[in-house]
């Protein structure tokens, strides 16, 4: 098994399954096998945490069975998750996840090898459940995850693709998806920053627009893999979602079923492409330059908002009604807004940085933007103030 240090890790190169690496992905040809592998199951309802057990059974898996959740995740569902398993007469142990470095989180790999469970849950946002894709890549056991959410921040809940902040925001690989997702509506709705955690998945949400027209874009001029099918569905989907945002936003509990349904969806259909271009273009590659450049408070779906508005202009796209939506839904739309302020500068030094975070091809080129160009873009999109 491919076992990299850390070093080789800072320097990553994606790691994708039977040797392929992201070149090989976009140079398949047409008439290659392409493998679709999606969660088997996906239940959004509410007080359904009980079905757990079951689940497992049912999926035909054996019951042992560790639970990955943070600090908080911990009193609100894992606890409970707990409760209901070990009540089944089911083999359980807890793992708390600090924080998702790569460093802690080979400490993880490492309880997980010794306990060799059957199964991964992954209770809380995007990090557990990213740290819980991750044990799996790194072990040399066959194990399947449960993904949980306890809120709504990214659409890493039913997709392949790993990310860690390692230490900032970079692709890992990939993965099997979830073998199965189960979403509480209730417990999410008492997240406590559920407001901020819906607007930032409505910004990753949004985030297809860009990225689809980087993905057909690089179709065009580099003539890389693209599906008429699963771009098609995304953009209906994206078009359904964007109609429903206002009426989320009044209220919450159907603001939760259309983000979380929006979120499987781009996670799904990641699965089923087997290209993580579905839903990662230059607004991604910027929310990555973004989050090298500052240690703040921001939220992945709240960085990619703004490289969503940016690129979008780039792109020649109606940016002015990706704001509209972006307002409805309390998604931060200009960095005074956002909930820890953050220098000018900063923004402008990511966007020169954006094209080399992913060598895949985007509206940005090979060379990026200048500096003067980087200006403009921030200033003409309203993402930052004139100085
Ligand atoms: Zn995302």
């Amino acid at each position: 098994m491919y076992t990299p240090t850390h070093t080789e890790f800072i320097n990553i190169v994606p790691i994708f399954p039977n040797g392929r690496d992201y070149k090989d992905i976009i140079e398949m040809s047409g008439s290659e096998i392409l493998e679709s592998v999606v969660p088997r199951s996906i239940i959004i309802g509410k007080s359904i945490l009980g079905k757990i057990p079951d689940l497992i059974q049912s999926l035909g898996l054996k019951s042992r069975v560790m639970i990955l959740m943070g600090p908080i995740t911990r009193n609100v569902v894992g606890e409970e998750i707990y409760d209901v398993v070990t009540d089944q007469g089911m083999d359980c142990e807890t793992i708390i996840v600090e924080n998702s470095s790569l460093e802690t989180t080979e400490t993880y790999v490492d309880i997980v090898e010794q306990y060799k469970p059957n199964v991964l849950i992954s209770v809380g946002g995007g990090k557990n459940i990213d740290t819980g894709k991750y044990c799996i890549l790194r072990s040399s056991r066959r194990m399947e995850l449960i993904s949980v959410p306890t809120s709504t921040p990214h659409d890493g809940l039913a997709s392949p693709f790993i990310f860690l902040n390692n230490p900032t925001e970079k692709l890992i690989g990939e993965i099997r998806p979830p073998i199965a997702v189960i979403a509480d509506i209730e417990k999410i709705l008492t997240h406590p920053n559920l407001i901020r955690y819906l607007a930032a998945g409505v910004g990753d949400t949004i985030g297809k627009i860009t990225a689809i027209w980087d993905w057909k874009y690089a179709w065009r001029i580099k003539s890389e893999k693209y599906s008429r099918f699963v771009g098609g569905v995304l953009e209906n989907a994206d078009t359904l979602f964007q109609s429903q945002v206002s009426e989320a936003t009044i209220d919450p509990e159907h603001a939760v079923h259309v983000v979380l349904k929006a979120l499987l969806i781009a996670g799904v259909l990641m699965g089923t492409s087997n290209d993580i271009r579905v839903g990662y273009g230059s607004e991604h590659m910027f929310s990555a330059a973004l989050a090298a450049e500052i240690d703040a408070d921001i939220l992945h779906g709240e960085r990619i908002a703004l490289g969503t508005l940016m690129m979008a202009r780039l792109q020649g796209q109606d940016h002015k009604q990706i704001r509209k939506i972006l307002n409805k839904a309390n998604c931060p739309t200009r960095i005074d807004e956002l909930s820890e302020k953050i220098p000018s500068e900063a923004v402008i030094r990511a966007l020169q940085t954006t094209h080399k975070m992913n060598p895949m091809y985007t509206v940005l080129g090979r060379t990026g933007l200048t500096e003067a160009a980087a200006w403009n873009l921030g200033i003409g999109s309203g993402v930052i103030n004139p100085l």
